[in-house]
């Protein structure tokens, strides 16, 4: 099965799970940097934009993935012509998960742009509900007892790690804090003081003149994540039952996916056409813009990779063991203290993790009871 598949003697189940906690955990801190932390004398970068290039770099990664495991041009173009374009169906069928992640990962940046990372994370963390309940009514999918209580246990975990940091959090405008002491940090455990405890007025002011308005606004940040929950939820288990209920190769998908996917972010940059007409695709890219692109890119195939070998459910508990490792970057490069909260909720996730990933049942793929189409 799946999850005996290795790599240099590891399970792709664990390589893949390992892999996406540590892209995970610093994508939510380089995107938030990103969004706030920009030069006062160019423009915010256009998220719609960064959304459309991580969906060509996905697309292009997946053809490159082909054409390595074929070694052969012709076979390549072949299989793309064979399963891609004369497979309408089968790329439709992908319009509605692609749909979804267009908008998700659109909303994501709203989400950065408009909240800390720390509250972010937090609020992210419902996916696993979401998920774990369309896994239920859509795969067909049984939980033990066991696997609920590791749910619950999650819940309680992540809710103890962010205690600390959505308890100081600002609910109010100015979401970076101004500090005279050096040490301080904003209360996500990001420095945006750049290290000498002085805030970059125009941080703020980036993010304040993108939405137009005097402030952050936490009710857009908060509804961005919410949707986004719900949409990960729907759309991981719609391409995971898609993905699991044929034969067709996940490149196949995946490029069938990408091609949606990229049509559907291209069409997001309507919304910011005016923008792009007057200053141009690229304008406020840096080099940081760049690595977030890219590691979203990154970012979407180890969920591919994720969903084949293991499944949406382990996926959300690798993401949210990516707080922990966030908070561990932050103590060492931040200066973060973790309170007496976030240690014990840090220690309640992995034993969460631990309970979740325990054998209970017959192994994953028998137990699943996916409807074959
Ligand atoms: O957080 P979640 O698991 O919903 O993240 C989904 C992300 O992974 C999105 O950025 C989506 O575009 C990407 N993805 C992908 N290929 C897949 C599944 C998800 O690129 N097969």
């Amino acid at each position: 099965s799946e999850g005996k598949t290795t790599f240099m003697g590891v399970s792709m189940k664990h390589l893949s799970l390992v892999v996406l906690l540590l892209q995970n955990s610093t994508l939510v801190l380089m995107m938030r940097y990103s969004r706030v932390n920009v030069d006062p004398d160019q423009p915010l970068y256009l998220a719609s934009t960064a959304v459309f290039f991580a969906e060509l770099i996905k697309l292009l990664a997946c053809v490159s993935v082909l054409v390595y495991t074929t070694k052969s041009l012709p076979r390549t173009f072949y299989i793309l012509r064979k399963e891609i374009l004369e497979q309408p169906k089968e790329i439709a069928k992908m319009l509605v998960p692609s749909g979804l992640y267009a908008l998700q990962n659109n909303l994501l940046y709203i989400a950065l742009s408009n909240l800390e990372a720390a509250t972010f994370q937090v609020t992210y963390q419902m996916k696993i509900l979401s998920t774990a309940l369309f896994s239920v009514a859509m795969l067909g999918r049984r939980l033990t007892r066991q696997k609920w209580l590791a749910l619950i246990l999650l819940m309680i975990g992540v809710t103890l790690v962010q205690l600390q940091n959505v308890g100081s959090a600002k609910s109010s405008p100015a979401v970076v804090v101004v500090q005279d002491d050096a040490d301080e940090l904003d209360t996500d455990g990001v420095d945006l003081t750049g290290g000498d405890g002085v805030v970059d007025a125009s941080a703020t002011a980036a993010v304040v003149e993108e939405d137009g308005v005097t402030s952050q606004n936490p009710i857009i940040g908060l509804l961005a994540v919410m949707t986004s929950c719900v949409s990960s939820g729907f759309a991981g288990c719609y391409f995971e039952k898609i993905l699991k209920g044929s034969e067709t190769d996940m490149w196949v998908r995946n490029i069938q996916l990408g091609i949606s996917g990229s049509l559907f972010s291209f069409l997001a940059m309507f919304y910011d056409r005016q923008k792009i007409y007057e200053g141009g695709l690229l304008q406020g890219y840096s080099t940081i813009t760049w690595m977030v692109v890219i590691n979203q890119a990154l970012g979407g195939l180890l969920v591919a990779i994720v969903v084949k070998y293991a499944d949406n459910i382990l996926k959300g508990f690798a993401t949210s063991l990516s707080i922990i490792i966030s908070g561990i970057i932050s103590v060492y490069f931040f200066d973060f203290e973790p309170s007496m909260q976030f240690q014990i909720g840090t220690m309640v996730v992995i034993l969460a993790t631990f309970l979740y990933g325990r054998p209970d049942a017959p192994l994953p793929g028998s137990m699943f009871g996916i409807r074959r189409e």
